[in-house]
């Protein structure tokens, strides 16, 4: 089975992506075709740790907005939706 990470820019949210070399470190850079801007795709990866999904369930109980809780955890806002519908009420 494939593994689906679903990556995008976190400046336009384009899905529209060319791998761009890796940084010193071994982290994947990213190139997004829509605005040009270039990116590391590690820290999009927080999406998917436990202790983040926990955090924007926590904030939308605060009645944090999607795009505030985007924001503040640096993540896209169709992840933070697409959590939320997977979340049980
Ligand atoms: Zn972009």
């Amino acid at each position: 089975m494939k593994q689906y990470i679903q990556i995008e820019c976190p400046f336009c949210h384009s899905d529209d992506l060319v791998k761009n070399g890796q940084s010193e470190n071994g982290t994947q850079r990213y190139r997004c075709k829509a605005c040009r801007k270039s990116f590391q795709g590690e820290y999009l990866y927080r999406a998917w740790l436990p202790e983040v999904k926990e955090q924007i369930i926590e904030q939308t109980l605060n009645s944090s907005g999607i795009r505030d809780i985007s924001r503040s955890l640096r993540i896209a806002k169709n992840t933070v939706i697409s959590e939320l519908k997977k979340s049980p009420r």
